[in-house]
């Protein structure tokens, strides 16, 4: 049995308690429009069972959440004619997570959208960039 959580709204619209454009369904999988798209097109693909981020995904789902990225993707891109599409995924109050039920965006990019979605800068320090990814993999091991 999914975990569920009766106070989040993707766990009422998994449940069909509140309406969705809904896109596509598959027994782990929900697609539907974002009710208010950085473009028109823009969806959200999440895991049914109710878990708060990304880090708390099963593993073993991981494989049908790429299969549903890459197909939704496809025909996103097809139906709104996009140029381009981004994958973006918010974890945490402080990355811009609003709904605590771990999910992803596809969002149909056009060449003259005029978005800008991140400003990033070189290391100033290399041995600093070293010390980062050194400390990561150790964690990893
Ligand atoms: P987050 O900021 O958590 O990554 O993204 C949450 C997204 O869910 C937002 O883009 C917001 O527009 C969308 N959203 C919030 N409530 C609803 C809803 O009831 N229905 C739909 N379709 N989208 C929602
Ligand atoms: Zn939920």
């Amino acid at each position: 049995m999914e975990p569920r959580d009766s106070g989040c709204i993707f766990c009422k619209i998994v449940a069909g308690d509140i309406p969705c454009a809904k896109v596509f369904e598959s027994e782990t999988c929900l697609a539907f429009l974002d009710i208010a798209p950085v473009n028109e097109g823009h969806v959200l693909v999440l895991p049914k069972g109710h878990y708060a981020t990304l880090m708390d995904i099963p593993g073993d789902l991981g494989g049908d959440l790429v299969q549903t990225l890459s197909q939704v993707g496809r025909a996103v891109m097809e139906v709104t004619g996009a140029d381009g599409l981004n994958l973006m995924q918010n974890n945490f109050e402080a990355a811009g997570q609003l709904v605590d039920h771990a999910h992803f965006h596809l969002i149909p990019r056009f060449s003259d959208d005029g978005l800008t979605l991140w400003a990033q800068a070189a290391y100033d320090d290399q041995d600093k960039m070293n010390r980062l990814a050194a400390e990561i993999a150790g964690l990893l091991k």
